[in-house]
C-alpha cells in the first residue's frame, strides 16, 4: 500500500494556522485533553494540584477562550491553571498565553535561548500583534523538571527547529493504568543543512531519552503530522471498547519519529 511517509506541506499549511473560525478538543487520557484549530494545538494536563497548559495555539482572545471552553467543557476547573509551558518561541506556540498570565497569573516556562529568540525573531515581522507580548517567569533547560502536584513534566533541550527548543516527555493515565507521552517539541526540520544537522542529533537525543522512559505515546502540537484532527474526532466519539489511537507502544513511538528524519533528508535534497 502506497502511503505518505510525511505530510504535505504548502503556504495554506502555515496559513491555517492563523484561523480562529473553529476549535476542536478532545479528552484523551483521564489527565490529558487536547485542544485544536486547524493546523496547531496545545494540551492541558491535570494534577492534583491544577492545570497546566503545554503550548498556547495563537496570540489571539479566541484561541483562549477556545482552551478555556474546553476545560469548563469536560468538567474541569479552570480556575486552577497554574502553569503555562511552552515548547519553544515561535508565534503558533507561545500562541495566547498573554491571557493566562492576565487572567490566571500562570507561571510561565521556556528556555532563556528561546526567550530572546521569541524578543529579536519575529515569526511575523510586519505584524507587531504577534510580538513577544508576555514574560517568562521560569528559564527552562536540558534535564529539568516541571512539577505540579502528582505530576512531573521532563524536558529536553532539542535545538535544530528554533535555537533553543525543547521537548516533554510526561506521564498520563487512562482508567487508571498509566501510560508516558512523549512531545516532540519543533516540528518541522530547519533549511540549512548545519540546521538540519542540529536537528537530526536533538532527535537522536529524544529518541533516547523517549526509550529510557519508556514513552508509548506520541503526541504532536501540528495536526499536519499525527492526522491529528481525525484523531481528536475519533476521540470524542470512541466508545469504551475502541482502543486509545494515542497509545502506540515503545516501537509506535520511534516508528511514528521516523517522520522527523524523512522531512529532514528530503529538505536536505529539495
Ligand atoms: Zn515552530
Amino acid at each position: 500500500m502506497n502511503r505518505l511517509n510525511k505530510p504535505i506541506v504548502t503556504k495554506e499549511t502555515i496559513k491555517n494556522m492563523e484561523d480562529m473560525s473553529w476549535f476542536i478538543h478532545a479528552q484523551i487520557f483521564d489527565d490529558l485533553l487536547i485542544i485544536a484549530q486547524k493546523e496547531t494545538n496545545c494540551f492541558v494536563l491535570k494534577t492534583t494540584d491544577g492545570l497546566i497548559v503545554i503550548d498556547a495555539i495563537w496570540p489571539s482572545k479566541q484561541a483562549f477562550d477556545a482552551i478555556i471552553n474546553a476545560i469548563k467543557d469536560i468538567g474541569w476547573n479552570a480556575d486552577t491553571i497554574k502553569k503555562l509551558v511552552l515548547t519553544h518561541g515561535h508565534t503558533d506556540h507561545t500562541g495566547c498565553g498573554k491571557w493566562f498570565v492576565e487572567e490566571y497569573g500562570v507561571n510561565t516556562y521556556l528556555s532563556e535561548t528561546d526567550d530572546i529568540f521569541w524578543l529579536e525573531h519575529h515569526t511575523k515581522p510586519d505584524r507587531p500583534e504577534t510580538w513577544k507580548d508576555y514574560d517568562i517567569t521560569n528559564y527552562i533547560k536540558d534535564g529539568d523538571t516541571i512539577t505540579l502536584g502528582d505530576k512531573t513534566i521532563y524536558a529536553y533541550g532539542t535545538p535544530g527547529h528554533t535555537p533553543g527548543g525543547l521537548s516533554y516527555i510526561f506521564p498520563v493515565t487512562e482508567n487508571g493504568k498509566a501510560y508516558m507521552a512523549g512531545l516532540w517539541g519543533g516540528t518541522t526540520p530547519p533549511r540549512t543543512k548545519h540546521g538540519v544537522i542540529q536537528y537530526l542529533k536533538s532527535l537522536d537525543y529524544f529518541l533516547e531519552k523517549a526509550d529510557e522512559k519508556q514513552v508509548n505515546v506520541a503526541l504532536s502540537n501540528h495536526t499536519a503530522v499525527d492526522n491529528g484532527l481525525e484523531r481528536i474526532v475519533y476521540s470524542k466519539a470512541r466508545m469504551s471498547y475502541m482502543p486509545n489511537m494515542y497509545v502506540i507502544g515503545q516501537d509506535g513511538f520511534g516508528k511514528y519519529c521516523q517522520v522527523f528524519r524523512t522531512m529532514s533528508y528530503d529538505g536536505l535534497e529539495e
